[in-house]
């Protein structure tokens, strides 16, 4: 590495971070493109001190991971419009000392879902009501899709489909509500629980276009469960790269190397799985 004075410093906020993929998919993304940029991981709890930091150190993006993504919002200056309507961003674009806020989960769901299908007029259920449900929620109905909403907890689930106009489906009626597309944004399957599902198996049918949110393990219970039965699966690795190539393009201006970071996280998730 060129430890210049011109290396421009990005990194990610969370806690725990141990399992972040970020840094290797962005550190291949600046090397790709030629940018003189290093991207770390700073586990905290501190998100307020975390964005002074940003700001004293000139540190020019950060991603911003669980448990930090609504904390983070009254320490920014502007946010973007999804950021406002989930009162949540993961990433924040450092402007000369003024904090811009984004949600890039939104646009990631969408790119990720319209690999294997077109959206508008499909029905879509939504398992989850957590921030990630809450920006595929808002994204999708732009769109034009028809949501529906299911939650373990009802009343999470009933704020968000109040939010979004849409019916919630309490979790025991989910099976044969006429979806056409299934979003599974809970963190149920992901490694090392990866033994059940959040919803039954006869829920899914042939053609139906199935998201898991969960990344790790890259093929997860849910997706073998809707495959097994000729749903077309959409991995929650392909979100993740897309939410990572948005940032990117907020901080650099550029297109982002997809191929290059779709590489770098599959070879980091190999390593993860097999730890
Ligand atoms: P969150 O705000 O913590 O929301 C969690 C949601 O999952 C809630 O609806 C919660 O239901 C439900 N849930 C948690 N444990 C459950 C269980 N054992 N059984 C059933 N439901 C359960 O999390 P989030 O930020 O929305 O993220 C959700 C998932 O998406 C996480 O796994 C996260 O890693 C993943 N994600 C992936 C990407 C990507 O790029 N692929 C991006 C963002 C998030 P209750 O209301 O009943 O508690």
């Amino acid at each position: 590495m060129n430890m210049e004075s011109r290396l421009a410093l990005f990194g990610v906020i969370g806690h725990p971070l141990g399992h972040s993929l970020s840094p290797a998919m962005h550190n291949a993304a600046f090397s790709e493109k030629g940018i003189q940029a290093v991207y770390l991981a700073f586990e905290t709890l501190d998100p307020e001190g975390a964005m002074r930091g940003m700001r004293a150190l000139g540190i020019r993006g950060m991603s911003v991971t669980h448990p930090h993504k609504r904390e983070v919002v009254p320490f920014l200056d502007e946010v973007d419009d999804l950021g406002r309507r989930t009162g949540a961003v993961n990433t924040v674009l450092n402007v000369q000392g003024r904090l811009k806020g984004f949600n890039t989960d939104g646009a990631a769901v969408i790119r990720a879902l319209e690999e294997k299908t077109t959206l508008a007029g499909k029905t879509c259920l939504i398992i989850g009501a957590g921030g990630a449900a809450w920006a595929a929620g808002f994204s999708l109905k732009a769109r034009g899709v028809r949501l529906l909403v299911t939650n373990r907890t009802s009343a999470r689930g009933e704020s968000l489909a109040s939010a979004l106009s849409c019916p919630f489906v309490p979790l025991h009626e989910v099976v044969g509500c006429g979806q056409d597309v299934i979003i599974q944004a809970t963190p149920v399957g992901m490694y090392p629980e990866t033994d059940y599902l959040p919803v039954p198996e006869g829920i899914f049918r042939e053609g139906m276009v199935v998201m898991d949110m969960v990344y790790n393990p890259m093929e997860t219970p849910f997706l073998k469960a809707a495959g097994a039965r000729g749903s077309i699966a959409v991995s929650g690795r392909s979100m993740f790269v897309y939410q990572g190539a948005e940032q990117f393009r907020l901080w650099t201006g550029l297109e982002a190397p997809l191929d290059v970071m779709r590489g770098a996280v599959e070879t980091a998730l190999r390593k993860r799985v097999l730890h």
